[in-house]
């Protein structure tokens, strides 16, 4: 028996990573390479497995401690022949949006690709393709769609009855078409100081409920005319995989997904998983309609009074601002020390200002640890900080506390596809899994579990698998809370760069000095770009304010082509619009803004 400090391994360019889920607890007995902790960084989530196998004897880290290479996570009690470390733990999965641009010369992958599986499965097949993909969010229907571009016979598998996935069904586009009118209602409600007045809105849930679905089913729609137009075989049904070269599809009908007893059998000489994420419930929450994920939130089943928001992450943050327009008081809970964690604290300063209004309380470095679903509503109890000392009452209860990759439901380990512990499917930066002929792209792959990060991951897919020299390096990937006022950011961030140590120069545009802003009676917001103090390129960038989502795509793109102030500084924008204010950010690095006073002479 040995006593062994396992610790945080080399884990790329992070310097710190905050902790965001702790696996194990002290008396554990766990197994070499088991995940210990998952950290997060603004790009990238990794779980760090254990050095040795043991019993865990004491926990070194809690939630949202931040730790680096060398950080000791816990000590192990190590026995006999287990008290070996394995060779070099390796963070895992280590997400495709961070992995860091590797050689693939002449077209080939961009790491030796193993040999060809062979087939286990003795049965016949119903139909055949060039290429299977499993799951129809942004990332299957992308991957879809381009793999039949580039030629391919293609088969599409979802349960659902709609094309789209959680984005276009259940995610950012319902809750982008009720966060529109909760916005159009704000403005409005303040008009009366501009001499306008309109009244006390009324509201008729079922008209906005049709309004949602009308524009969720246009886009959907599109989809499946899509696909026939490039002769995708979309099948309706659950798939899971027989061996590396079948999937068996269970047809589903309805919402609930009832099995209808009808199989079938597709072989595949490539497969692309995009089998997306689900939302985390809390072992404790009790079944019941008052209870809910953003799923559920956003059917708008009724007009709640008192509403608790568990986790204050973007998705959250969006429903509770839908709710809290059509008239709900909020109360949100947070472990962490602060709400939309990833963004600079002083874009969320500005749209906390604004939004204080709408809550009754924010609990900070607090958490909810039971529930009861009682007559009169759902009692909650809270630990930490910022717990109120009696239980709560809420009318309905949001669970916003993360998403759980799908990996261990598809029956990868029959296509012999690893899977993480917690369900993540590992790739290279060509998206393939450690089966060649496999490959995984979207919210199963790892953080960021955005839309945007799927739909380009799937065309690198499709790419590979067709041949052509592509892979996923992305130099960034921007974040958005489409909340009000929006508050969007993108590559490196003020605390990180400070953490990092990375002397920075910044050019921060107050929106007091834009004509368009003062116009729209929205000056609140700021750009904020931030550049390499000896280079002179953008690092990143942060805006807060109306359409701020809308414009830090143009930010993206500076990095991605290594802009410096000058050439965003000198870049033409238009006038009068919100996105002058990214010029003119650049120019107030520069030292050449003249929209705004100058700068005293020391
Ligand atoms: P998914 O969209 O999850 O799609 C996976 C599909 O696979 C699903 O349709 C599922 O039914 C199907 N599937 C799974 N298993 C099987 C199986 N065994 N057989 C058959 N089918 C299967 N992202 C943004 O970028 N911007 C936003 O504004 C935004 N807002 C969001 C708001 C909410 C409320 C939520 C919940 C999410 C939001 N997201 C947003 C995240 C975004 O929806 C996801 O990142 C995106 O949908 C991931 O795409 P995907 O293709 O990986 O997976």
């Amino acid at each position: 028996m040995s006593l062994v400090d396992v610790k945080v391994p080399d884990i790329g360019d992070f310097d710190e990573v905050a902790v965001i889920e702790v696996l194990v607890k002290a008396g554990d007995t766990i197994k070499a390479e088991q995940s210990l902790v998952t950290v997060e960084s603004d790009k990238a989530s990794m779980e760090i497995p254990s050095t040795h196998a043991g019993v865990v004897k004491e926990m070194k880290v809690k939630l949202g401690d931040k730790v680096k290479e060398g950080t000791v996570l816990l000590t192990v009690e190590a026995a006999g022949a287990a008290a070996a470390a394995s060779a070099s733990p390796t963070p895992a999965p280590a997400a495709a949006a961070v992995a860091p641009p590797q050689p693939s010369p002449g077209g080939g992958a961009s790491k030796p690709v193993a040999a060809p599986v062979a087939s286990t499965y003795g049965g016949g097949a119903d139909l055949e393709c060039d290429m299977l993909v499993l799951g129809a969010g942004p990332g299957g229907y992308s991957a879809a769609f381009r793999a039949a571009d580039l030629g391919m016979k293609v088969v599409l598998v979802e349960r659902y009855a709609t094309l789209g996935g959680v984005c276009l069904n259940v995610g950012c586009i319902p809750s982008k078409a009720l966060l529109h009118v909760a916005a159009v209602m704000d403005e409005v409600s303040h008009f009366e100081a501009l001499g306008i007045s309109y009244g006390k809105p009324k509201v008729e849930l079922d008209k906005l409920r049709a309004h949602k679905a009308k524009v969720v089913g246009k886009l959907t729609g599109g989809l499946s005319a899509m696909a026939k137009m490039r002769k995708v075989t979309v099948v309706r049904g659950l798939g899971q995989f027989v061996d590396p070269y079948h999937l068996q599809v269970e047809e589903t009908s309805g919402a609930a997904l009832e099995k209808t007893g009808k199989k079938q059998t597709i072989k595949f000489r490539n497969a692309i998983i995009a089998a997306g994420s689900q939302a985390v419930q809390l072992p404790f929450m009790p079944k019941d309609p008052r209870v809910v994920d953003s799923t559920g939130a956003l059917e708008l089943a009724g007009n709640p009074k008192r509403m608790l928001i568990l986790g204050g992450g973007i998705i959250g943050l969006e429903m509770g601002t839908v709710y809290s327009t059509l008239g709900a008081r909020l109360d949100v809970v947070e472990m962490l020390d602060g709400l939309m964690q990833g963004a600079d604290r002083d874009l969320v300063r500005v749209w906390q200002k604004m939004n204080t209004p709408r809550f009754d309380n924010i609990m900070l470095k607090t958490k909810t640890v039971g529930a009861e679903a009682t007559k009169d509503g759902i009692l909650v109890k809270f630990e930490g900080e910022q717990a109120p000392k009696e239980p709560q009452l809420y009318d309905l209860v949001l669970q916003a506390v993360g998403r759980s990759p799908n990996g261990k439901k598809i029956g990868a380990e029959k296509a012999g596809v690893t899977v993480s512990d917690r369900g993540f499917i590992p790739v290279d930066i060509q998206m393939r899994t450690n089966v060649p002929h496999i490959f995984a792209i979207g919210d199963i792959v790892g953080q960021p579990m955005l839309a945007h990060k799927a739909v380009h991951e799937a065309h690198v897919a499709a790419e590979v698998a067709a041949g052509e020299n592509s892979a996923f390096n992305a130099r960034v990937i921007p974040s958005v809370a489409y909340t009000d006022p929006e508050v969007a950011w993108v590559g490196l961030t003020e605390d990180q760069a400070k953490a990092q140590g990375i002397a920075i120069k910044k050019g921060h545009f107050p929106w007091t000095a834009s004509g368009r802003a003062i116009a729209n009676t929205r000056d609140e917001g700021f750009t904020k770009l931030l550049f390499d103090a000896q280079t002179h390129r953008i690092l990143g960038g942060g805006i807060v304010g109306t359409h701020a989502g809308d414009m830090i795509g143009e930010v993206a793109l500076a990095i991605e082509m290594g802009a410096d102030e000058i050439d965003i500084g000198k870049t033409i924008h238009p006038h009068p619009t919100l996105g002058e204010s990214i010029g003119m950010a650049a120019e107030i690095a520069h030292g050449t803004c003249t929209d705004v006073p100058p700068v005293r002479k020391s």
